[in-house]
């Protein structure tokens, strides 16, 4: 990454990894390697093949242990994994995650047989385990494990299944993404990638928007027979291992691994698919904005606003605090501590990884948050969001590891709520109409893209994978069509699609985590419902939103929604969620208003 010239204030903001281990060459974490090995290999003399003999305290007893193998290698591996990512140029860095990466995977291979053992026991005694309450501790993270009992295989076959695997639909989704890397794009008559071009969609000026999308869609035509084979075989062997294992629908083994019942996903599904209108609305608004008379499809991303003046990194620190401790002045609290106690890495700088994140749930220390802050308004939000997840991992933490750590469609529940808060007082703060559109339409886009576009792809996955069931081999001509149609649900006449219909096969996700997608707005629309809940009862939710947060990964999403008095399998909780976009949306064609171009 290049070096950006610019000062914030985030320059000198360096995170302490002395609380993990002093150095790489600190005695004790080699010790704690070497520790969990040799711990991962008695585990397995003592209970290989005697899981189902085991007592309820033995039992307790057991996962403890098991949890503290993998606490031991996880933190090792975080503090590797951290160090890398502020100097991704150091080679020594890079090695040592290899070889943490390397021990931790044959120390997972040791101790497989645990969870398929717990999986595949019979029924009626696991029940009895399950009722005896030394574990309850471990109640949860059992019966999440037992739930994949129905579809377990014999041994022998889950192994041929494990074996086959390899050259199955990973080597197909490998030779897709070999495909796409290698596929040219002739812009300005030079040749150069899918991604230089798309990123070209994010110019202001539209000429060059639409010669980057005509370039993009002359690229992708002479493979697409290949990537529709690539596709269709996917398909089809996700067909047969679904069919074998007796999974009643192509989404239903996503569902079962993101702990969301068929239910919730499908109430969530027609609540978003409801309300395209509010994506149009705003697409018209920016077609408005943009002097257009309609938007295409690649002037979505194209910028609105010229950009606005930056935040200091202190200033970003008292917005983000101020916003958290107005909820509740202990979140505050634990929120400031990250810049107290050196838990962020702020500034921008080479060789660093780029993007934010955070390290949520550290065995036995804390979260860490890793920033590469520029200043833009965008950035602050972005603070907002990884402190949310950080508030998160220091109130979960104590549950330990297995109970502490969260599947996709609730991990980003205190992210986004903390992201909400901010944007709130900032909005709120803001008088001018044209820097409240700014942060307007940014906060929309962003909207748009984690729930209306997800959903619009799940609906083009569903359709490809329920007729290849029924059908047989798909064309790549009807691959498009399948695509278009599911695009224009939601475009309606506020988008033009022309140039769009070999589009899909360029999104990895299809073929790399077929149904996937969904949870971004599963993720996105529960915390934002709950958000939608603080709104109307103030106060009152303060303690039921800590509760669940503390709760961490140990219930599904319906039980911790459930907490805060909401039930996800009703359409109209999904739908609250969407009714704050269409406030912010209303809001925006307000301030359009106010500056003569409503
Ligand atoms: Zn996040």
């Amino acid at each position: 990454m290049a070096t950006i010239e610019q000062v914030t204030g985030a320059e000198e903001v360096e995170w302490d990894l002395s609380d993990l281990y002093e150095s790489p060459d600190d005695p004790k974490l080699e010790e704690e390697v070497a520790g969990a090995e040799r711990d991962a290999a008695a585990f397995r003399v003592r209970y290989h093949g005697k899981v189902a003999e085991l007592s309820a305290t033995d039992l307790a007893d057991a996962i403890t242990v098991r949890e503290e193998i993998e606490s031991a290698v996880d933190r090792a591996l975080t503090y590797a994994h951290l160090r890398f990512a502020t100097n991704m140029a150091d080679p020594p860095r890079g090695a040592l995650v290899a070889k943490l990466q390397e021990r931790g995977a044959a120390i997972e291979t040791t101790l497989l047989f645990f969870a398929l053992e717990l999986a595949s026991f019979d029924d009626e005694p696991a029940d009895a385990l399950l009722a005896d309450p030394a574990l309850e501790h471990w109640h949860h993270w059992l019966t999440s494990l037992r739930k994949y009992r129905p579809y377990l295989l014999s041994e022998q076959e889950e192994r041929i299944m494990t074996e086959k695997g390899v050259s199955g639909s990973s080597s197909w989704s490998r030779l897709y993404s070999e495909l796409l890397s290698a596929m040219r794009v002739t812009l300005d008559g030079e040749e150069t990638s899918v991604d230089t071009a798309l990123a070209r969609l994010y110019s202001a000026d539209r000429e060059v928007r639409s010669a980057a999308a005509e370039a993009v869609t002359a690229g992708l035509e002479p493979g697409v027979r290949t990537r529709a084979f690539v596709f269709n075989t996917i398909l089809l062997d996700k067909s047969i291992d679904d069919r074998l294992r007796g999974y009643p629908s192509w989404i239903s083994s996503r569902n079962l691994g993101n702990e969301a019942t068929d239910e919730a996903v499908q109430a969530l599904i027609e609540a978003v698919v409801s309300r395209y209108e509010v994506a149009r609305r705003y697409y018209r608004l920016k077609a408005r904005l943009l002097g257009v008379d309609r938007l295409e499809f690649y002037d979505r991303f194209a910028p609105v606003a010229e950009s606005s003046s930056k935040t200091s990194w202190d200033d970003a620190r008292r917005v983000v605090v101020d916003a958290y401790a107005d909820f509740s002045p202990h979140v505050g609290e634990i929120v400031d501590g990250f810049f107290d106690r050196n838990w962020i890495d702020g500034p921008i700088r080479p060789d660093k990884a780029g993007g934010a994140f955070c390290a949520t749930t550290v065995p036995g220390v804390h979260p860490y948050v890793l920033m590469n802050y520029t200043g833009e308004r965008r950035a602050v939000l972005t603070l907002a969001h990884e402190l949310g997840h950080g508030l998160h991992g220091v109130l979960a933490q104590p549950l330990g590891l297995f109970n502490a750590s969260c599947p996709l469609t609730t991990a980003e529940t205190a992210s986004v709520f903390g992201e909400a808060l901010t944007f709130k007082r900032l909005l709120a703060a803001e008088d001018d109409p044209r820097r409240r559109l700014d942060l307007l339409t940014g906060r929309i886009e962003d909207a748009i893209a984690t729930t209306f576009r997800q959903i619009s792809m799940n609906r083009f996955e569903d359709a490809a994978h329920t007729e290849r069931r029924s059908a047989g081999e798909l064309a790549p001509e009807r691959i498009g069509e399948i695509w278009l149609e599911t695009q224009t649900a939601l475009f309606g006449d506020a988008v033009g699609v022309d140039g769009y219909r070999t589009w899909w096969s360029y999104i990895p996700h299809f073929m790399s985590a077929p149904g996937y997608v969904y949870a971004y707005t599963y993720g996105y629309l529960f915390s934002l419902a709950i958000y939608r809940r603080y709104e109307q009862e103030g106060d009152a939710l303060v303690d039921p939103y800590l509760e669940l947060l503390r709760l961490g990964g140990s219930r599904t999403p319906e039980e911790l929604a459930q907490v805060v008095g909401l039930d996800l399998t009703d359409p109209a909780i999904w739908s609250s969620g969407i009714d704050a976009l269409a406030e912010d949306v209303d809001a925006a064609e307000q301030a359009a208003a106010d500056i003569g171009l409503g």
